[in-house]
């Protein structure tokens, strides 16, 4: 066998093929292998023609009497009489013209397919049909079904995907002694199962396999990280009592408890002589800033700097602003803010001003971290928004300082305990669950798409009292094949409020549209030259328009709950309570998940119950790439996860190396690289 087989090299796939397979995300023979079907029609039952009732059927035959011909309006039919020793059958194909000629008597073939009348004849209609051999890939059996796209069939794929077994060896990922611990199925026996599975039970224990693989994989690479971060020293930066305790009692309200108790570890992590990798996770609203305040406070009393870093330049600047305000005034005055957008003669100054350490604390966004950009001493890099700061992007700040910085992330998406043992085991993590007090909750309504016109009437008398709206909709443009209904896109939503709301300022921001110029839209918007802003998710991040009250969105049933959740956080910050409409696709029933958003507003609760329903690629956008998309196993099996943990313990425990293992150690390498999930 030679050393790499080419998606070519496999019988049947020829360069068309290639190129609808890579839109698959299948670009090597071993991405097909690992394309798991995404369900399975059960054919499994071979039944005498005898015994056959009307529905899915599969039945082991001859045929005869094979006839094709024209219907009186115009369609091609193919008949045939299908029998077997207790009975005959009439089978018919429709427009599958080549079928007759494809037939040979005195042979065996599976057919599968639906048994049902038509022309008021019970038939066998358009079944599909594969020689009789011990190994039918397409009928009797389990029959996989796969993710398609145009111009490819589930038919190619398993053929495909068969003639890969038949052509690569697969190898074994995982240590031998792991898989005999842990009584796993061998690799290729399991992916084998995981396309053509003998029985439902057989399938289950090859998922087994493969799902606890995946998911030691994850938690290998975090526990790794972790582990190299522990050798990296930091600045011990002793916890300075007077200066945090006057910073608190400066402040116009008391912390919550959660807040407090967020504060203390990090300044705890921070005496240790180890970098700090805390992620604070709270709720939009639930006062993390201020957190991060006493961190960057406390930093400075140690006379090193602070640098706080937001993911877009929006949210920069107004972090900038925000600390401007919040910060004792000796350290307020020596605020430098840094972006891409900037000017050189600003950029320079800036950088000269953090390079000299006369910069105490550097808010910015990426900018911050890049090649050319020096700091005096840097202790303490708080991340908005991004949940995880990568192995790479510490390579770069470790660059910039004697020591690593302290780093502190902070997330509004809430991370449920499964992801974080997995994904996230290299962070500590502080929750900030409690609300300061006397936060209003956003009022929800989900109402069907025929109320539309009169809610949008009613809103006017918001608009009038000079409140903002924010209209969301998932989609871009009006699809010309709209096979199911589809919510209406922004382009069409725009068009109508601008014809509804005469008289009042429409603005349209989308995520194809220029960086620059989204900017713009957005900074419009906040200094109210619009009324209405209508948009794709690209405003669901962090940004505050205090004066936005009411958040719409469109096609509602096709968000999960916690992303929901963070869009309707967007309004209501400011004096004015927020009140959120959710518009289904279609005119009918209300989903129980829907339902779950008008009366829970604990975004935990609604992450927990996405990830059980959808898992973690519908909640966290890149895992929708494939990076950490979990393809099979369930983060919300705790069992597995468990297991998944204990074993990747042990694999560090038996100081067991990577480089035994070449295919686990591109996975695991990868997955240690993967910095951010948003
Ligand atoms: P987020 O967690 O979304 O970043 P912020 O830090 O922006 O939240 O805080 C939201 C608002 O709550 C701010 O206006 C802040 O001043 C206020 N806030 C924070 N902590 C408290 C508290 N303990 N009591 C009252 N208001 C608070
Ligand atoms: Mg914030």
């Amino acid at each position: 066998m030679r050393a790499s087989v080419q998606l070519t090299d496999i019988m049947g796939i020829g360069t068309t093929a290639v190129a609808l397979l890579r839109r698959l995300g299948v670009a090597t023979v071993l991405d097909l292998i690992e394309n798991v079907p995404r369900g399975f029609d059960d054919y499994s039952n071979i039944q005498k023609i005898r015994q056959i009732k009307p529905g899915p059927v599969t039945v082991k035959v001859t045929l005869s009497s094979v006839d094709g011909r024209y219907s009186k309006k115009g369609l091609h039919i193919t008949e045939a009489l299908a029998r077997d020793e207790s009975g005959s059958v009439r089978v018919t194909w429709f427009n599958q013209r080549y079928r007759a000629q494809s037939i040979k008597s005195d042979t065996e073939y599976y057919l599968s397919g639906e048994y049902a009348s038509s022309y008021k004849y019970l038939m066998i209609n358009n079944p599909t049909i594969e020689l009789a051999s011990n190994f039918p890939i397409h009928t009797a059996r389990l029959v996989p079904k796969y993710n398609l796209t145009k111009g490819i069939s589930a038919h190619q794929i398993r053929k495909f995907t068969k003639n890969a077994f038949e052509a690569i060896k697969i190898r074994e990922t995982l240590p031998d002694w792991m898989i005999k611990d842990r009584g796993l199925e061998d690799r290729r026996s399991a992916l084998l199962e995981m396309h053509f599975p003998k029985t439902m039970a057989s399938l289950d224990v090859a998922r087994r396999r493969i799902g606890f693989e995946e998911l030691f994989e994850m938690t290998l690479a975090s526990q790794l990280n972790k582990l190299e971060y522990a050798k990296e020293s930091a600045v011990s930066v002793p916890f300075n009592k007077k200066v945090v305790v006057d910073f608190v009692e400066s402040l116009p309200y008391t912390l919550t408890d959660d807040q407090r108790k967020a504060a203390w570890q990090i300044l705890q992590d921070m005496t240790a002589g180890h970098p700090m990798n805390r992620l604070v996770e709270g709720d939009v609203g639930s006062g993390k800033t201020v957190v991060a305040a006493i961190a960057m406070v406390n930093i400075h009393a140690a006379g090193m700097q602070a640098a706080f870093m937001a993911p877009t330049e929006i949210l920069a600047s107004q972090h900038a602003k925000l600390l401007s305000e919040l910060l004792p005034p000796e350290m307020a005055k020596n605020i430098v803010f840094l972006s891409g957008s900037m000017t050189k003669k600003q950029k320079e100054n800036a950088g000269a001003a953090m390079a000299s350490g006369k910069a105490g604390v550097i808010v910015g966004t990426h900018a911050l971290f890049q090649k050319h950009v020096e700091f005096k001493n840097l202790g303490l890099a708080v991340i908005d928004e991004q949940h995880r700061f990568g192995v790479e992007q510490r390579k770069k700040l470790q660059g910039k300082a004697n020591a690593m910085p302290h780093i502190l992330n902070m997330t509004a998406t809430p991370i449920p305990r499964s992801l974080m043992l997995t994904l996230y085991g290299e962070m500590e993590a502080s929750v900030i669950a409690q609300k300061p007090p006397g936060r209003m909750p956003i009022a929800t309504t989900v109402i069907q798409p025929e109320q539309r016109q009169i809610m949008y009437e009613k809103l006017k008398a918001t608009l009038d009292e000079g409140r903002q709206l924010f209209v969301v909709s998932p989609q871009i443009e009006d699809g010309l094949m709209a096979k199911v209904p589809r919510p209406l896109s922004v382009t069409s939503i725009h068009k109508q409020l601008s014809q509804w709301f005469k008289g009042y300022k429409v603005g349209l921001l989308h995520g194809k549209m220029k960086a620059d110029e989204k900017e713009q839209i957005m900074q419009d918007f906040i200094a109210k030259k619009y009324n209405i802003l209508v948009s794709t998710t690209v405003i669901e991040v962090g940004v505050d328009v205090p004066n936005a009250s009411v958040m719409v969105i469109e096609g509602a049933d096709r968000f999960g709950l916690a992303q929901i959740h963070q869009l309707r956080g967007r309004v209501g910050r400011g004096e004015h309570a927020g009140s959120c409409v959710l518009v289904l696709s279609e005119n009918g029933g209300v989903s129980k998940r829907l339902r779950l958003l008008e009366r829970e507003t604990d975004g935990f609760k609604l992450a927990e119950h996405d990830l059980e329903l959808r898992g973690p690629g519908a909640i966290y956008g890149t895992m929708q790439h494939g990076e950490l998309d979990l393809r099979v196993a369930k983060i919300t099996d705790v069992k597995l996860v468990t297991e998944a943990r204990q074993a990747a313990k042990q694999f560090i425990d038996k100081h067991e190396s990577l480089i035994n293992y070449p295919q686990l150690r591109t996975r695991v390498e990868h997955l240690r690289k993967i910095t951010n999930l948003n």
